[in-house]
Order: C-alpha cells, then sequence, then structure tokens
C-alpha cells in the first residue's frame, strides 16, 4: 500500500470527521423514513444510475464516498424503519441492537475461536443460554450463530443427516454420498423454499422428499404422516410463511422419537412464539426436536444477517460442521466455528445479546404478542371493509384475497405506487392473495389503519 494512502487513512482515524458525517447521515435518514414513501420513489430508484462507472483507478475522498452513498443510496432504500413494509417476513429494528452493532463494528472482531475474540465467545456463551431459557428448550442444546435461517435450516440437516448415518454405521464425512445408505427426507407440502435449497444442497436430493399434504390452513396433517423409522428425517415448521401456522409438534415429535427418527423444526420468524406467554401453546412440544432454526432479524427485531441454529446433539452439529487445520487452535473456552460452517465471521451476537438484555423475557413476549395484535386488527378492519381473509389469524399474517391474478397484480401494484404500505402477491392452494407480514416493532395502529385505507384506495381505482 503506498504511503499515502495510509497517511490519509490514519488522518481519517484520526480525525473522525467520516464518523461524524455518517452518524449526520444516519440521523437525517431515520428522520425521514418514519415519513417518506415506503418503497422508493422512481426518481430515486432512476438516480441510482450514480452509481454507474468503471472501478476508479485512483483513491479518492472519503467524505465524498459517504456523501455518495446518503445522496443516492439513502433515497433509493425501503423504508424498512417506518412499520409500513409488509412484504417478505421482515422485521423491524430496535433501536439498541442498532446502537450496540455500531459500537461493535469499531470492534471489527472476528469470531471463530474463543483467541480471536473473548468477547463474541463470551457472549454466544451467554446468549446460548438465554435462548435455551427462553424457548424452554432443553439444557443440552448448542446453539450456532449463522447468518439466517437459510442456513441455520442448512446446519440442523447437515446435523441430521451426520446423525442418522452414522446410526446406520455410514460415516457421511468420510465416504460422502455414493453407495450411501438410503435415508428417508419427510416434510410438508408446505415447507419452506429454504428447506427444500437445504435438501438439495446436502446432497439428499428433491427427488427423495416423502410429502405430506397440509389441512387448509398450511399445516401437515398428522394422520397422513408415513411410518416413520431411524432412517428418516422430518422438517417441521413453526410459521408457515404465507398462513403463519404451526405443524403438531406434540404428536409429530412423539411419533419421531419412539421410532429414532429425527425432527428439524423450521421456526425462522414464529419459533420466538415459545418466548410469548399468550402464544407459546402454539410452540407445544418443540422441545422433543432434535435441531431449530430460528432468525434474530425477523421476530425479534435485530439486524439483518442474524439466524441461529440449535442443536440437542452437539456431536452430530460439530461433526458436520468440523474443520481442523494446525493454526487452528480451539480452546476450553466457546469456540464460535465449531457450530457454523463459516470460519471467519462478524460478531452478530452481539445485537442479539443486546436486543434480548434490552427487552427482558417481558419485552420480548410483548414484543411478539404486538406483532400478534397488530395483525389481528389489520385482518379485522380489512374485513370490516368488506375484504376477505383466507387464514385464521394464529400469528402475524394475513392472507387476503382479492380477486383472480390479474385483478390482485392490479391492487398490489396500485399499493405499492401509493407509497403508503408495502405488499406483496403470493399463491394460496390455487389462489393468488395479497400477503401481508407485521413483523415490526414499529408498526402501530395508525399505521394498520393508514395502510387498511391504501387496500380501500387501491379497490376503488379499478
Ligand atoms: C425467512 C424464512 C426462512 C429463510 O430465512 P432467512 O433468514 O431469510 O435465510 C426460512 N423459513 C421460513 C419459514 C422463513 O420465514
Amino acid at each position: 500500500m503506498s504511503e499515502t494512502i495510509r497517511q490519509k487513512m490514519f488522518a481519517e482515524m484520526a480525525k473522525k470527521e467520516i464518523f461524524e458525517l455518517a452518524k449526520t447521515c444516519a440521523i437525517e435518514y431515520a428522520d425521514k423514513a418514519l415519513e417518506r414513501n415506503v418503497f422508493p420513489h422512481d426518481q430515486a430508484i432512476a438516480q441510482l444510475r450514480q452509481f454507474e462507472e468503471p472501478l476508479p483507478d485512483t483513491s479518492s475522498d472519503a467524505v465524498a464516498v459517504i456523501e455518495h452513498l446518503h445522496n443516492y443510496g439513502s433515497p433509493a432504500s425501503v423504508s424498512q424503519i417506518g412499520g409500513r413494509y409488509f412484504g417478505l417476513v421482515n422485521g423491524g429494528v430496535i433501536p439498541v441492537s442498532l446502537a450496540a452493532r455500531w459500537l461493535s463494528d469499531f470492534w471489527d472482531q472476528n469470531t471463530p475461536l474463543y483467541l480471536s475474540s473473548p468477547i463474541a465467545s463470551k457472549l454466544e456463551e451467554i446468549v446460548e443460554d438465554w435462548l435455551r431459557d427462553l424457548l424452554g428448550l432443553p439444557q443440552n442444546v448448542v446453539a450456532g450463530f449463522v447468518s439466517g435461517s437459510s442456513m441455520a435450516i442448512f446446519c440442523g440437516l447437515a446435523a441430521a443427516r451426520y446423525r442418522v448415518y452414522q446410526n446406520l454405521g455410514w460415516d457421511v464425512n468420510q465416504k460422502g454420498l455414493n453407495g450411501a445408505p438410503e435415508i428417508r427426507v419427510i416434510t410438508s407440502q408446505h415447507a419452506h423454499a429454504t428447506v427444500i435449497k437445504a435438501i438439495s444442497l446436502l446432497g439428499l436430493g428433491i427427488d427423495s422428499i416423502e410429502w405430506v399434504a397440509v389441512d387448509n390452513q398450511g399445516r401437515i396433517q398428522c394422520e397422513n404422516i408415513p411410518t416413520l423409522d431411524q432412517n428418516c428425517i422430518v422438517l417441521l415448521q413453526a410459521g408457515n410463511v404465507n398462513s403463519g401456522t404451526f405443524d403438531d409438534f406434540e404428536s409429530i415429535c412423539e411419533q419421531a422419537n419412539v421410532a429414532g427418527a429425527w425432527v428439524h423444526i423450521d421456526g425462522a420468524f414464529g419459533l420466538w412464539a415459545a418466548a410469548c406467554k399468550d402464544l407459546e401453546y402454539l410452540t407445544s412440544g418443540i422441545e422433543k426436536a432434535n435441531s431449530w432454526s430460528v432468525d434474530g432479524h425477523k421476530t425479534l427485531n435485530t439486524p439483518y444477517d442474524n439466524g441461529v441454529v440449535l442443536c440437542n446433539d452437539r456431536e452430530a452439529l460439530v461433526q458436520a460442521l468440523h474443520a481442523t487445520g494446525s493454526y487452528i487452535v480451539y480452546s476450553d473456552h466457546r469456540d464460535g466455528m465449531l457450530y457454523t460452517p463459516e470460519m471467519s465471521r462478524r460478531a452478530r451476537v452481539i445485537e442479539l445479546w443486546a436486543t434480548m438484555k434490552y427487552l427482558g423475557k417481558s419485552g420480548i413476549s410483548d414484543l411478539v404478542s404486538g406483532l400478534h395484535e397488530r395483525a389481528q386488527q389489520f385482518a379485522d378492519e380489512l374485513s370490516q371493509a368488506n375484504f376477505e381473509i383466507l387464514n385464521d389469524i394464529v400469528f402475524n399474517q394475513i392472507l387476503v384475497k382479492v380477486g383472480d391474478a390479474d385483478e390482485t397484480a392490479a391492487i398490489v401494484n396500485h399499493i405499492q405506487q401509493s407509497g403508503e404500505c408495502w405488499v406483496g402477491a403470493a399463491q394460496w392452494f390455487e389462489q393468488t392473495v395479497i400477503r401481508v407480514s407485521v413483523c415490526s416493532w414499529a408498526t402501530t395502529e395508525v399505521d394498520v389503519t393508514r395502510s387498511v385505507n391504501a387496500f380501500v384506495g387501491a379497490r376503488n381505482a379499478q
């Protein structure tokens, strides 16, 4: 590196001007984002062309880099912090978790080993324990802190694959899948796309899935589960991504436990129901599963890049994700990379810790029940305005029928263009529906009424 650039960077660190500037821009953003269009204006999108340039030949001014990002990037972002984005299952961000992230960004920790970050190792240990307690999981459960549920499902399934093959006398790490004994994968017709992805990534093969039919709410029909044995991996869900419903863990896990089958629960947003006194009945029986996946960045409202895999078979998880090398020095403390596919990893546990410490058990319970109450209000007001709701509002998801595929697309488009809120379309059985996911702490009663009005305005405009 040239001395001039190094000098420049030392000066930037010393003067802190760019950090002050970033803070000013962020605060200006936060103030505006509450009231502006939820999805950026066409003009803001058009201005994204300001980023189109060849890679610069030489180093430029750091202040100008941050200003460019703020001037053209901020207006083209989706107003996620405003509480009226109801697409996907997107959590908002709890202020203290964002602030904790800012601080820890300065630490720039890498978290594979205790020796690379004692603080991250400590917080992973603490949060692992808090999660067991909060979700009512057994003491032998371990946690891996990964990017999101896609990766958490992958890890849970990797542990399952390791254990099931091991039980059949096959070491999948050494021998791979060629010539391996057959194992069976059982999941619902409504399994999330990332469950299917994990099945294919792990070489189990989509064709090997034994699909189980669901009821009209998207729950597995227990009576249609095939006879299980110890060659089986069963994937259940806590929170159907469209309807928000939960499988019957009590009865399915019992069958699986008796048969010696492995159960993984995809609880990306729904597993948090276990932390809510009004809704924990939905997760009854989850403690009988073998592995679970859950997101901080959904229901718990941490910043993005916050998923957790939980597993009651430490050996299987660690063996499935193991890595060795002469420079990898494991310790007597917690070494995070034992539980994750990645080696280098940011210290994402910090935001989980800050959020859980700040909210406490009652705060988390209130956060989760608040999302459910706003979803119920949304559904009630839509019904009063003569919209048809297709699902029971058990958690935070609402499915609205407004017509055929074309009519739905027109109404969705009108709502999105209004800038008042953002919702998307989905397929629910044979029908096209509007899908609403209430997942941000920032969504108020007023936001819901305002969003329902956007639905009414869009229908009237047809
Ligand atoms: C969001 C979601 C996932 C995927 O999680 P990511 O954190 O986006 O990787 C998996 N399953 C369900 C039910 C989800 O809602």
